[in-house]
């Protein structure tokens, strides 16, 4: 059977270069071999269904990633990223039926049709619930955990203290949940920036953020200076670069930095986190800002009881999910450098279907 089925993925064709931004061209989409059904009980057969499409995976188009918790990809292998939805097709373990969703629990191929082994992906609920499939890639997945875990282990948000958390890249999937995160936790106040005029109505008029600033077209010190007379108290950053520098400059006395992400130099030859100016190491020190690096893997321990607080919080509504899809696995690559850019508001992703 399985010989006249068609099958596709995309591989690595070139790397751009470490101080580049990637490209179409670095991504080949082809036919590959259909596999063969599994024989044994520890393999299944799956089809993909869509796709998480992450910043950290633009260091995997370098020769050398920079980080220890992921590799390069090869050149005219299979990409891979950061998590996926799969049906199963075919399956000889009794803890898997055809048909069952399946999620990975770290790495996903941007093919098609895949044989993956059982004990690598785990089921995800489809009975009893009335919610998309794809919150298992966003509010449930990496990015809901990172923003739920960042905010609870490095933000010191504390109930009744009138504090006040900036966020960047707000309006993207780890930024959006972030700010949502913390006020439902008992922030009093929380501001993002973003890149569009759109992503800031979505983010005061939608999640519930009590300001934002399009970083293109404001400037983001002279706003924050209104917006925040009491000084910043807790800064999520996923982005670093020149709009960090700002925001820290106006960061109280024993304030909080989550070191969540730095997109802002994702496309330059700099180590993991980046350099930062000597007046912003200044400030720092002489403000005591803890800036300590987030990694939510190091976390692993927690991602049980944080994934039932954050289907918690989405159930009591204190989450909404936004989220961007692009269709076909032929715009894998061009989907991916569209969310690099900021095309996305929420979590992009990729139908398969
Ligand atoms: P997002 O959904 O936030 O998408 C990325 C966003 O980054 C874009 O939409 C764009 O929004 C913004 N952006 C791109 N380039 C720049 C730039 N030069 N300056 C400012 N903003 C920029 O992605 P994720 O939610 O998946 O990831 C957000 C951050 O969190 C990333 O830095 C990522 O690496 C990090 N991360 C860290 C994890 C950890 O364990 N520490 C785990 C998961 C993610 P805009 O329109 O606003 O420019």
């Amino acid at each position: 059977m399985s010989a006249n089925r068609k099958n596709v993925h995309v591989v690595l064709a070139s790397r751009p270069g470490e101080d580049k931004e990637a490209t179409e061209n670095n991504f080949r989409f082809e036919e590959t071999a259909y596999p063969d059904d599994p024989v044994e009980d520890s393999v299944l057969l799956v089809r993909n269904l869509y796709l998480s499409l992450d910043p950290a995976l633009r260091c995997r188009l370098n020769e050398d990633t920079g980080v220890e918790y992921v590799k390069p990809w090869k050149i005219d292998e299979t990409v891979d990223g950061f998590g996926g939805i799969g049906e199963v097709i075919v399956s000889r373990n009794p803890c898997f039926k055809a048909g069952d969703l399946v999620i990975p629990n770290f790495l996903w191929p941007w093919k098609l049709y895949f044989t993956v082994a059982a004990e690598t992906v785990r089921k995800i609920e489809t009975q009893n619930v009335t919610w998309s499939p794809t919150l298992y890639l966003s509010v449930f997945g990496l990015t809901g955990l990172t923003a739920y875990l960042g905010v609870k282990e490095k933000g010191h948000v504390v109930r009744g203290a009138n504090q006040t958390m900036v966020v960047s890249a707000a309006a993207g999937s780890t930024g959006s949940f972030a700010g949502q995160i913390a006020k439902a936790m008992g922030c009093e106040r929380v501001i993002g920036t973003c890149g569009s005029d759109a992503k800031v109505k979505c983010l005061t008029d939608e999640l519930g953020f009590d300001a934002a600033i399009n970083y293109k077209t404001e400037s983001v010190m002279e706003r924050l200076t209104t917006l925040c007379p009491n000084g910043i108290d807790i800064y999520f950053d996923n982005v670093g670069g020149e709009i960090s520098n700002e925001i820290i400059r106006q960061m109280n006395e024993n304030s909080h930095i989550i070191l969540c992400g730095q997109i802002a130099d994702y496309n330059k030859r700099v180590e993991y986190p980046p350099p930062i100016p000597s007046d912003i190491s200044d400030i720092l020190k002489t403000r005591n800002i803890c800036r300590d690096r987030f990694l939510v893997l190091m976390y692993r321990d927690q991602f049980e009881t944080a994934t039932q607080a954050l289907m918690e919080m989405y159930n009591a509504d204190k989450i909404k999910v936004k989220e961007t899809i692009e269709t076909g696995l032929e715009n894998a690559g061009k989907a991916f450098l569209s969310m690099m850019r900021g095309g996305n508001t929420g979590k992009q992703l990729l139908d398969l279907r």
